[in-house]
C-alpha cells in the first residue's frame, strides 16, 4: 500500500473511531503491518492515516516479530519525560528529538481479539504509540519544532516543499 507523505490533507484530518471490529479491519491490520515492514527504512509503527484511511487504527512493531494493532487507542496517564530521535514514514529521510512521556497507561481495542485492552507501555514503545497517536489527530512529529535548523537530514533527502511553507510562515 502506497504510504502519503508530509503535504496530503488525509495526514491532517482528525481520524475518526473505528466502529466495526469485522474481518475487514483484521485485514487492513495485516496490510499495514506488511507495508509498515516493508518501507524503505523498515518501520515500527503506522497509522492508518498514512495509508489514507482516516480511522482510528494503528500498528506497531517495537521488536521484530512483535507486532501490536491497536484500534480506537486512548491514553489514560503518562509520566516523566524522554527526549530521543524520532523520524515518519510520511517525512522519509527527517528526523529530530522529541520530547515524549517516558511511561503511559494505554487503552485500546484489540481488533483482532475484539476485546478492550489496557498496558503500561514505556521507552521506545511508549515513544511510537504517542508518535502514531499524533496521527490519529492530525498530529505530525514536525509540528513540535518552529525551527527548520532543529530537523536532521539523511543523505539525498530534500525537505518536502509543504514543510518549507509551514516553517515560512
Ligand atoms: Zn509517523
Amino acid at each position: 500500500m502506497k504510504i502519503y507523505t508530509y503535504g496530503h490533507p488525509v495526514l491532517r484530518k482528525k481520524a475518526r473511531s473505528v466502529q466495526n471490529f469485522d474481518i475487514e479491519i483484521r485485514k487492513l491490520c495485516k496490510k499495514m503491518i506488511e507495508t509498515m515492514r516493508s518501507s524503505t527504512p523498515r518501520g515500527v509503527g503506522l497509522a492508518a492515516p498514512q495509508i489514507g484511511i482516516s480511522l482510528r487504527l494503528m500498528v506497531v512493531e517495537h521488536e521484530p516479530g512483535n507486532t501490536l494493532c491497536l484500534a480506537n487507542p486512548e491514553i489514560l496517564s503518562s509520566s516523566n519525560g524522554q527526549i530521543d530521535q524520532e523520524g515518519c514514514l510520511s517525512i522519509p529521510g527527517v528526523y529530530a528529538n522529541v520530547k515524549r512521556a517516558e511511561t503511559i497507561i494505554l487503552r485500546a481495542m484489540d481488533p483482532i481479539k475484539k476485546e478492550s485492552i489496557e498496558f503500561k507501555a514505556s521507552g521506545f514503545l511508549s515513544r511510537i504509540i504517542q508518535h502514531e497517536i499524533d496521527h490519529l489527530n492530525g498530529i505530525l512529529f514536525t509540528d513540535y519544532f518552529d525551527d527548520l535548523s532543529l530537523l536532521e537530514l539523511s543523505d539525498n533527502t530534500t525537505i518536502p516543499e509543504a514543510l518549507i511553507r509551514r516553517f515560512a510562515k
